[in-house]
């Protein structure tokens, strides 16, 4: 039997530890950490992260505003805005909702924002300094991830580490993460041939396919820590992850579950990554 690693339960305590370091840094500044969140158009599914968001830094003593765009608003006007919030000092950290509406450029976007204030770290600066392991900030979900393993006192140093897709805001950053903590690292998507073999010779399976139970028993060997990324949803309309929960369960040593593993942990670390922003900036 896994044990389960529960995303809920270290979320929270991680989210406390947040507010009182938000509660010191007001204290000592005078300021509090402020994040700009940006939604073009009315996708539910975005509103409701958004709302998620503003509440998480509520809840944590941080300032925080959201900028609801109608949906046919165009290039020009988001870039102004982007380019007003780059320049306020209430302001620590910008995150634009994506997807965007399709006439709207998401690399221009999240070119225009400032690296210093890019909590989502998407800017190719950031990336740059991911790939060098000298960065302020990670994305949030391999950010997560990575706190999530902390907080069980699972360490990668040594470990085979295999990542089931290699997403620009999962599998990648999550590699570099990894890497540098000094595991070993294996990165497959759709064209890696023998899967699963190499996922079999993983000490830590970390999955982000984004396909329900892709990741099956005879996948995973005795003992492996297993790390659920994906969010799916059933022909019933149930959520599920990447990853055969009940028949990996008992071979895992950990298991995140879905929902309630990796997916609380995604706001908690921009909420993390904003507070580090608003530090950095603070010393410039
Ligand atoms: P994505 O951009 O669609 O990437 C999926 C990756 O899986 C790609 O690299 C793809 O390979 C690979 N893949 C697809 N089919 C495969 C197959 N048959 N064999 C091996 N690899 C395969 O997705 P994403 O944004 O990284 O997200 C992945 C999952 O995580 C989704 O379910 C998403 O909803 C979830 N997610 C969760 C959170 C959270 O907060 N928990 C955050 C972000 C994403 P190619 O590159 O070759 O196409």
């Amino acid at each position: 039997m896994a044990i389960l690693i529960d995303g809920k339960e270290t979320a929270k305590a991680v989210r406390e530890k947040i507010h009182s370091e938000v509660e010191a840094f007001a204290a000592e500044t005078g300021k509090r950490p402020g994040l700009a969140v940006v939604i073009v158009g009315e996708d539910p599914a975005s509103q409701v992260y958004v709302r998620n968001k503003h509440k998480a830094c509520a809840e944590v003593g941080m300032y925080s505003e959201v900028h609801e765009l109608p949906a046919d608003t165009d290039e020009e006007t988001l870039l102004s805005l982007i380019a007003r919030l780059n320049a306020d000092e209430k302001i620590n950290g910008i995150l634009v909702q994506l997807p965007l509406p399709k006439h709207l450029d998401e690399k221009k976007v999240i070119l225009a924002i400032d690296p210093k204030k890019d909590v989502d770290a998407f800017h190719p600066v950031n990336v740059g300094k991911i790939m060098i392991g000298d960065f302020t900030f990670a994305p949030c979900t391999p950010a997560g991830v990575m706190e999530l393993l902390h907080h069980y006192g699972i360490d990668v140093c040594g470990k085979h580490c295999v990542i089931i897709g290699r997403s620009n805001i999962v599998g990648k950053p999550q590699a570099m993460l990894m890497l540098k903590e000094n595991a070993t690292v294996t990165v497959c998507h759709s064209r890696t041939v023998g899967l699963a073999d190499i996922v079999r010779g993983a000490d830590i399976v970390v999955a982000a396919v984004g396909r329900p139970k892709f990741v099956t028993a005879e996948m995973v060997k005795d003992g492996a820590v297993v790390v659920d990324v994906g969010i799916n949803r059933t022909a019933e309309g149930k959520l599920c992850g990447d990853v055969d929960f009940d028949a990996v369960e008992p071979k895992a040593s950990y298991i995140t579950p879905v929902p309630g593993g990796v997916g609380p942990m995604t706001i908690t670390m921009l909420l993390k990554n904003t507070l580090a922003a608003a530090r950095e900036q603070l010393k410039k």
